[in-house]
């Protein structure tokens, strides 16, 4: 040990853990929310195309990919800033906005990184619990902390899908939640799950930038855009004080060339990205009426993964589950199993009706 003094702050904050992958032959990983397709070979040869240049720093901003999203997005430029996973930008946007002393609101159980993001800011965290069924953000709540907390609370985080619960929030409740928060109170957004979204009453964040300009969006290449292992997200909206600032926070050239490529050549496969989608969705909606049918309670699943709520089938699920060699993801309020493809999700089927 040194005499360094690590912050409190620090200190205090959870470690991320990640999904496992498992061992054996037959392992499955059903931990982390991939796209369980193979990679656009297209894709691939784009990112090592990009490695001939290794020698040279990319874009400070990777700003083709910019340009790229705010075309796609009919997004200004300016509107949008990318960087090394969306959790970076997260961290970059709490970062610039709250400090010590400060609070920002969160809805839990939800992504495991913002107690981390928020945390290394030095704000305080003001948990807001699920609703009662365990897996919806309570707006009403949610806004009830922010007046609680004054002039104090700085930022507030939202997820669409909710990771892991899965459902997705409601445009009008999202609209209703934004004409009452104080107006320099930030709204962070979280879409990482958004593609997989079939509510039709489900919010579309980017569509609400123009009326809210406290609110911001975040996106990733991780999950649809199957680029989980290259590290790539974005995040919009429009003050440019706020856009500026995420920048200026951010990690100089944080988008490297072979993601940087990956993600522009990603945007050109839209529609294959779109066929993997359907196809994991349609997954999703048959290995869900199994289970329901089954007996299983399972909230709305709006991203490609679904949630086994319920303490006592911690244990019992994961167990399972692992006995088939899959490995899921265990909370201490239930289990995430990422939906695979169809002869995995026969084996999760097959796992969980033996149980
Ligand atoms: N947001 C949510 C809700 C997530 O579940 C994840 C990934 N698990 C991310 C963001 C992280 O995305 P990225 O890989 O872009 O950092």
């Amino acid at each position: 040990m040194s005499a360094v003094k690590v912050l409190d702050n620090v200190k205090q904050m959870p470690a991320y853990i990640p999904g496992k992958s498992g061992s054996g032959e037959n392992a499955l990983k059903l931990s982390s929310n991939e796209n369980p397709f193979d990679p656009l070979p297209e894709v691939v040869s784009a990112a090592r195309r990009a490695l001939e240049e290794v020698n040279r720093y990319p874009q400070m901003y990777a700003d083709d990919l910019c340009q790229a999203l705010g075309e796609r997005y009919d997004l200004g430029t300016d509107s949008v800033v990318v960087g090394n996973g969306s959790v970076a930008l997260l961290n970059h946007a709490l970062t610039a906005v709250a400090g010590a002393g400060d609070l920002v609101v969160e809805p839990w159980r939800s992504f495991e990184a913002y107690p981390i993001v928020i945390g290394t800011t030095q704000a305080k965290i003001i948990n807001v619990p699920l609703t009662e069924s365990g897996a919806e953000h309570d707006l009403r709540g949610m806004l009830e902390a922010i007046q609680r907390g004054g002039e104090r609370v700085k930022a507030v985080m939202l997820c669409s899908p909710n990771n892991p619960t899965g459902p997705a929030l409601g445009e009008g409740a999202v609209r209703e939640f934004l004409d009452q928060v104080p107006p320099q109170v930030v709204v962070i957004l979280d879409e990482a799950y958004i593609e997989f979204v079939t509510s039709p009453e489900a919010v579309d964040g980017l569509k609400l930038l123009a009326d809210y300009p406290n609110l911001m969006v975040s996106r990733t290449f991780s999950k649809a855009y199957q680029l989980a292992g290259l590290r790539v997200g974005w995040i919009a909206g429009v003050d440019p004080e706020l856009i500026g600032a995420i920048r200026k926070v951010s990690t100089p050239f944080g988008v490297n060339v072979a993601a940087a490529a990956a993600a522009r050549e990603a945007l050109r496969h839209e529609a294959e990205v779109s066929r993997q989608v359907t196809s994991i969705v349609d997954e999703r909606e048959r290995v869900l009426a199994t289970l329901r049918g089954n007996g299983w309670k399972i909230p709305d699943a709006q991203g490609n993964f679904y949630w086994i709520g319920g303490a006592d089938l911690v244990s019992p699920v994961t167990s399972a589950l692992a006995a088939a060699q899959i490995t899921a993801r265990p909370f201490p309020e239930g289990v995430r199993i990422t939906v695979g493809l169809p002869a995995d999700n026969n084996r999760v089927l097959a796992a969980l009706t033996a149980l």
